[in-house]
C-alpha cells in the first residue's frame, strides 16, 4: 500500500470555515485575566487552528474563524473559567468534509 506525506497545514487547508459575522463562538470574558493572571499563555500555543495569539504587550487576542472545535481551549482555560464555549450555529463553524 502506497502512503503519501501530508503535513498539519496541507490538512487543515482542505477544511471549509463559514464565519457567522458578528457572532464568534468562543470569547473571551476578561481580557485583563488572561494579561495579568494567566502566566503561561497556553492556547496561545496549543490551538491548532493558532486561533490565540500573544500580543507584544502580553494581551492576548482570539480570532474565532477556522476554529476546529477541538475544545482543548476551554479545558486548557478551567484554571481561570475566562472562556465562554459554544458549538457555532447551525450552517457555521467547520467544515471537514473535504479533509
Ligand atoms: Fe483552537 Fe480548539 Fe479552541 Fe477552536 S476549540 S479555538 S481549534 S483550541
Amino acid at each position: 500500500m502506497k502512503t503519501v506525506d501530508v503535513n498539519i497545514e496541507e490538512k487543515l487547508f482542505q477544511n471549509r470555515y463559514r464565519v457567522d459575522i458578528g457572532r464568534p463562538h468562543v470569547l473571551i470574558k476578561n481580557v485583563g485575566v488572561c494579561t495579568n493572571d494567566c502566566a503561561d499563555k497556553s492556547c496561545t500555543f496549543v490551538c491548532p487552528a493558532s486561533c490565540y495569539r500573544k500580543e507584544n504587550n502580553g494581551s492576548v487576542t482570539l480570532i474565532t474563524d477556522g476554529c476546529l472545535e477541538c475544545g482543548s481551549c476551554r479545558i486548557l482555560c478551567t484554571e481561570h473559567h475566562n472562556l465562554e464555549w459554544a458549538y457555532p450555529r447551525g450552517g457555521h463553524g467547520i467544515l471537514f468534509k473535504f479533509g
